[in-house]
């Protein structure tokens, strides 16, 4: 903590180019670039990029040009996830090592016949803070030799975090510090109710969650200003720098952009998009007021 606070303020904004910015993203990139400004601190950018099918060189584009629009500076060379899967590879083999992860086997049609039976049945299937169902267990029970039999025959697979057994090794007493727009002050993690998060797939060799700890380690983030729509999982980065031993940012959600029916924004809201208001002869300050920033 002390060397935390010697360390000059590092803040990130940190927009996946699988579509234009919109004033969602213009409220958390003003509000990342002001904090760093007042504290004297730093502004990173990161392309999150890991999702290769939907992620595109003209949308990264699209987010330098935004942010320049915007009058926000941030240091160079900017980190794009996809140079860097070898980082992310090495953090899944240290869980690997530790016993955490496994291959999971199950397609997503598979999961939802089998909620759908156990709902039939009259359980509740448990679903997470998404509500995206928990996904079954039964992968967890494989041996090591029937795993290795299966990912040697080419089936699709994802690694998996072994949630029960990650929360055993990393003790329950896990938190974090929050300054944001809701709950504030010490925040209790409860990664549970998120199940065997994924890390990794055959087809995108890191998940958000893996690569997101990795990058704010690495980048030494000591300030992560983001979107309330990630409050939740901030559960699960607590639990995986505890078990891969890397230091914990401070946090500050902030609340969100909606909607006229009260709808968070999303990358298809075309008329929010950064680009689409400019165009409409809007300016910097004209966004400002329209995010209350
Ligand atoms: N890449 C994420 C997004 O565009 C943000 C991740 C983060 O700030 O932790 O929603």
């Amino acid at each position: 903590m002390l060397d935390r606070q010697r360390q000059s303020p590092v803040y990130r904004f940190a927009p996946s180019p699988n579509g234009r910015l919109h004033l969602g993203h213009a409220l958390s990139a003003l509000l990342n670039s002001d904090m760093a400004a007042q504290t004297r601190g730093t502004l990173l950018l990161r392309i999150e990029d890991i999702d290769l099918a939907r992620c595109t060189p003209a949308f990264e584009a699209g987010i330098y040009e935004d942010l320049a629009w915007l009058g926000i500076d941030w240091q160079k060379p900017v980190r794009r996830q996809s140079d860097h899967f070898s980082d992310y590879r090495q953090a899944l083999e240290r869980l690997k090592e530790m016993g955490l992860v496994y291959p999971a086997f199950m397609t997503r049609g598979e999961v939802q016949a089998r909620v759908k039976q156990s709902e039939i049945a009259g359980g509740r299937w448990p679903r997470d803070p998404d509500g995206s169902p928990l996904y079954p267990q039964d992968d967890r029970q494989r041996s090591e030799y029937e795993s290795a039999e299966l990912l040697k025959s080419g089936r699709r697979y994802a690694w998996r975090l072994d949630m029960e057994k990650a929360i055993e090794h990393a003790g329950r007493d896990l938190s974090w510090m929050e300054s944001g727009d809701g709950e504030r002050g010490i925040i209790l993690a409860d990664p549970e109710k998120w199940g065997d998060v994924i890390l990794s797939r055959s087809d995108a060799p890191s998940s958000y969650h893996l690569s997101v700890v990795v990058d704010d380690a690495l980048q030494n983030v000591t300030h992560v200003v983001r979107g309330a729509d990630l409050f939740q999982a901030t559960a699960v980065h607590v639990l995986l720098q505890k078990l891969l031993g890397l230091p914990q940012p401070l946090y500050h959600h902030h609340r969100l952009i909606t909607d006229a029916t009260g709808r968070k924004l999303s990358k298809s809201d075309g008329d929010a998009g950064i680009e689409a208001l400019r165009h409409r002869g809007l300016s910097p300050a004209d966004i400002r007021r329209l995010v209350g920033c």
